[in-house]
């Protein structure tokens, strides 16, 4: 541990209090991501562009939640909250989205 000056740990948990940034999202990673997937031949075939494996836009996201992975739930007498997305279990895409791959990796973990 003395050889280690500085750990920083990277993960895609949101950034400030709506889903739709994280950190992958904010240093522009994922536009790398993006466009490497949107090259590949099955995204060509299917005429997916980059912006398709965004979860901002209606096409490559998850319909339920419309892309946030959770979804607000409605107490009675108590706050709401926000639950896991049971259609997509949280990943935010529709499983159209996973179909495309780059060397085996689905947009979830293309960036590792
Ligand atoms: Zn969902």
């Amino acid at each position: 541990m003395e050889a280690l000056r500085r750990l920083v740990r990277v993960d895609q948990k949101p950034i400030g209090r709506t889903p739709r940034s994280n950190l992958a999202t904010y240093t522009g990673l994922f536009d790398h991501v993006r466009k490497l997937l949107a090259e590949m031949p099955l995204a060509r075939k299917r005429r997916y562009r980059a912006g398709r494996f965004s979860f901002n836009v209606s096409q490559g996201r998850c319909p339920t939640c419309e892309g946030e992975g959770f979804v607000n739930v409605e107490l009675l007498l108590l706050p709401s909250v926000y639950a896991p997305c049971s259609t997509c279990h949280g990943t935010r895409y529709n499983p159209q989205t996973f179909e495309v791959t780059w060397r085996e990796k689905t947009l979830l973990n293309a960036a590792i």
